[in-house]
């Protein structure tokens, strides 16, 4: 493939009608997955949504948003909140103290794991998982309320809609037994040296955020902008926050799936168990998408799918190569790993 048809193909994501036609098939092909997944049940309120939706908005820096199918459906935050929880504390505790608190490495195992925790000197392995996102509320918890953190929620996310899900939030507090052990596991060990039932709160409540899939891509197209919005110029995070939170996304935004998910997708993407999918690809696009059945890892299964999908026919991969336009080649690499049972 020629240079200048490289570029092109870069670019094509400018052009509203190719992205929206691509969109739309992938939508289509996303669609098959949902029968093999299953909406979260841990959280009894998660277990009464319907698993047949899928909602995308793809939000380029340049070009116009587009959104199609269930965009607009409200669905809890989850554990997309642990991106707005990092932004805030790396904003005003600073780096040091956040990285004081929780590691920046891949952890591997399950997102509510505690088994690495108990050892003496661990800390959780990132701000990502469970135990990471309940040692940073810790931090914020003397710095902010919940209200601040809705309000700057409903401002990174353009969406004033935004609120408490009131429901789900009482369902996770009446069955948040791990959450809790976590919590005072980490107190143990002086990571959490704050009200542990208060910092539960906090915590929740930021995963009952009702957000859209367009919310996301709104969150999402700021960060691939360096924390500045496209729309009024105003910057709603530091450069470096931002670099600090894709990095995250890439290496640990899907849990003991992120490996995987960086081979097969490479856009740094953060998932709840609520459905939603938030994905930035630098410098190009936000996208949101919003899709409840989950795979065994906690992710969309069709969301996964969906951004597979469009990662492929619109560059989007962070590694993208024009060659692996041969499916042939991709389907080997593929084969390979699942080989040697990596995938
Ligand atoms: N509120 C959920 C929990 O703490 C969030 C988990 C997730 O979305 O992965 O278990």
């Amino acid at each position: 493939m020629s240079d200048k048809k490289i570029v092109d193909k870069q670019y094509q994501i400018e052009d509203t009608e190719h992205s929206r036609q691509i969109l739309e098939k992938a939508m289509e092909v996303a669609m098959k997955e949902i029968p093999k997944g299953h909406v979260a049940t841990y959280i009894p309120e998660l277990g009464k949504v319907d698993p047949n939706q899928l909602g995308v908005c793809f939000y380029p820096l340049k070009g116009d948003k587009i959104c199609i199918g269930d965009y607009d459906v409200r669905f809890t935050m989850q554990s997309v909140s642990k991106v707005i929880m990092l932004i805030v504390a790396l904003e005003i505790c600073g780096l040091d103290n956040v990285f004081r608190k929780v590691g920046a490495e891949p952890s591997g195992e399950a997102f509510d794991s505690l088994v690495e925790l108990d050892k003496n000197d661990a800390k959780p392995y990132n701000p990502l998982i469970n135990s990471g996102a309940l040692a940073v509320s810790s931090l914020l918890l003397p710095e902010v309320s919940f209200q601040d953190m809705l309000r700057y929620t409903r401002r990174v996310c353009s969406d004033p809609e935004i609120d408490l899900n009131r429901t789900v939030y009482d369902s996770e507090m009446a069955t948040c037994s791990r959450n809790r052990s976590i919590s005072y596991l980490l107190e143990s060990k002086g990571i959490i040296a704050t009200d542990v039932e208060d910092n539960l709160k906090l915590y929740t409540k930021m995963c009952s955020m009702n957000v859209t899939a367009d919310s996301l891509a709104n969150l999402a197209n700021k960060l691939a902008n360096d924390g500045v919005s496209t729309v009024d110029g105003k910057r709603y995070m530091s450069s470096i926050t931002a670099r600090i939170v894709k990095t995250l996304l890439l290496t640990c935004g899907m849990y003991d799936g992120s490996g995987t998910f960086a081979i097969k997708v490479g856009i740094p993407t953060k998932s709840g168990v609520g459905g939603g999918l938030l994905a930035v690809s630098d410098k190009r696009a936000g996208i949101g998408v919003f899709s409840p059945a989950l795979d065994a890892q906690g992710n969309s299964i069709a969301g996964c799918k969906l951004l597979r999908e469009i990662a492929n026919k619109l560059c989007l991969n962070l590694f993208y190569d024009p060659e692996w336009d041969k499916k042939i080649e991709e389907e080997t690499v593929i084969t390979n790993l699942r080989e040697h049972s990596v995938m």
